[in-house]
């Protein structure tokens, strides 16, 4: 057998979402997994509706996938070899020249393929054997002119050069593939196999689309989604790898993955799905790889002064607990979450207070924390600042004696607990912080100093 080609044939007629490109994504995996070539054709031969701006977002986002192709056509410059077709196709009498009444004056000339009205039928890769009737279709139009062929024409030509061998494209396509089948034994050319893709639906199980909604894919890109998880998450849409895995590096996807497992319904776009592979995927980072993403949606002014604090890998730790995408990091960020890593916080007396308790209750604690404290010596950490403060808190009550140190040393309502923290700021600012709320002679209390 002849070594396997496929191919992504995009229109540039608009911006393409996740279930245009899981088409890109299948015909890549199949094409790696079995050692072949995967080519994209950009068909822009509807050239009112095709923008070069949309090709370039093909481009772009095939990119960013690591999509990487072998061969890149264009339609449109493919003309003087559809019109040689063309013509060949009329002078063996499988095509004519048609004259068509538009309106009440004009005619019109088109192309119309003669059809042979047989039954055709193929054997779909995912569907097993298709077959359909093709006298409804009648004498179909290939052409508007002899230098204007319709899809179905380019198509089957372009295809046919190529050196297409299999058709990985979605269901929607299932009933152009008759006549494109009859073009084929028209002009000699081989019929690749075909593999006609469940449809890709949203939640309410209606086909994925742009009008309802359907990002396009850079999107997800600028929104903070890596780009290898939404590569695991489109292969996972209508292909089941036949084990528990769900998460898959690219290069696991191209060794696991098979036309045969792919099933035949349709299968919905899960944006919470995606949301926890992208999380598994920023879980698996090198701080380094992580930290270098995560600076592109940081303010300036987080990433200068944790990388001069030194606190960057501090800082990648407690990001990547609670975020899924580095958009919530960027969220986070611009709420000031990151803030008290790198710089001394100002709190409102009120926060000190534990479940609505008056604030100055919380003032003894702290001091006793801060004489738990201020004896640790070189060996500080998170561990042995909980250590020390630990069985005090359990005495007092937790919540009483560790929010007012957590609160103190974040000045937020949320953040890590203390331990975490105070091992990250040091010991130096960690005292520093206790004893600005405490006031620096110790003595004032805290409601007066800030009431
Ligand atoms: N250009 C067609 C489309 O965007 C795809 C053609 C094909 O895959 O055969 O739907």
């Amino acid at each position: 057998m002849s070594a396997v080609v496929t191919r992504f044939a995009p229109s540039p007629t608009g911006l393409l979402h996740s279930g245009n490109y899981r088409t890109a994504v299948f015909a890549y995996l199949f094409a790696r997994s079995s050692g072949g070539k995967f080519v994209l054709r950009i068909e822009d031969t509807d050239r009112e509706r095709s923008k070069p701006e949309y090709e370039e977002n093909i481009i772009e986002s095939l990119q960013w996938l690591h999509l990487e192709y072998d061969e890149r056509y264009r339609q449109s410059e493919h003309g003087t070899r559809h019109r040689e077709v063309l013509e060949k196709l009329i002078s063996s009498g499988f095509a004519y020249l048609s004259k068509e009444e538009a309106g009440d004056t004009k005619r019109n000339e088109v192309i119309r393929f003669k059809n042979p009205n047989i039954r055709v039928s193929f054997e779909d890769a995912i569907r097993g054997t298709v077959s359909m009737d093709t006298t409804d279709l009648g004498d179909f139009v290939i052409a508007k002119s002899i230098d204007e062929p319709l899809f179905h024409l380019a198509v089957v030509v372009d295809d046919w050069d190529e050196g297409i061998t299999h058709v990985i494209r979605g269901e929607d396509h299932i009933s152009n593939t008759p006549r494109q089948i009859l073009i084929q034994q028209a002009i000699g050319a081989q019929t690749p196999v075909y593999a006609h893709l469940p449809l890709v639906l949203s939640q309410d199980r209606s086909k994925l689309s742009k009008r309802r909604g359907a990002k396009s894919l850079l999107e997800y890109r600028d929104s903070g989604y890596l780009p290898e998880a939404l590569l695991n998450y489109m292969a996972l849409i209508g292909w089941n790898p036949g084990t528990e895995q769900e998460i898959f590096s690219k290069d696991e996807l191209c060794h696991a993955f098979s036309l045969a497992q792919i099933q035949k319904s349709g299968a919905i776009f899960d944006e919470t799905k995606l949301a926890w592979i992208n999380r598994e995927h920023m879980l698996r980072m090198s701080p380094e790889a992580f930290w270098e993403h995560a600076e592109e949606f940081l303010t300036e002014e987080t990433v200068t002064m944790l990388d001069a604090k030194n606190l960057w890998r501090d800082a990648v730790g407690l990001m990547r607990e609670r975020a899924s995408t580095f958009g919530d990091i960027r969220t986070a960020d611009l709420a000031g979450e990151y803030r008290y890593l790198y710089e001394r916080p100002v709190l409102p007396v009120s926060f000190l207070g534990w479940k609505g308790e008056d604030p100055s209750h919380a003032l003894p604690h702290l001091r006793q924390v801060l004489e738990l404290l201020e004896p640790l010596g070189d060996v500080w950490g998170a561990e042995t600042v909980k250590a020390a403060v630990w069985p005090y808190a359990e005495t007092e009550g937790r919540g009483q004696v560790l929010w007012p140190m957590r609160v103190a040393l974040s000045g937020r309502e949320k953040s890590p607990d203390p331990f975490v923290i105070a091992g990250i700021i040091g010991k130096d600012e960690t005292l520093a912080r206790l004893r600005a709320v405490l006031g620096s002679d110790d003595a004032v209390s805290c409601s007066e100093r800030l009431g």
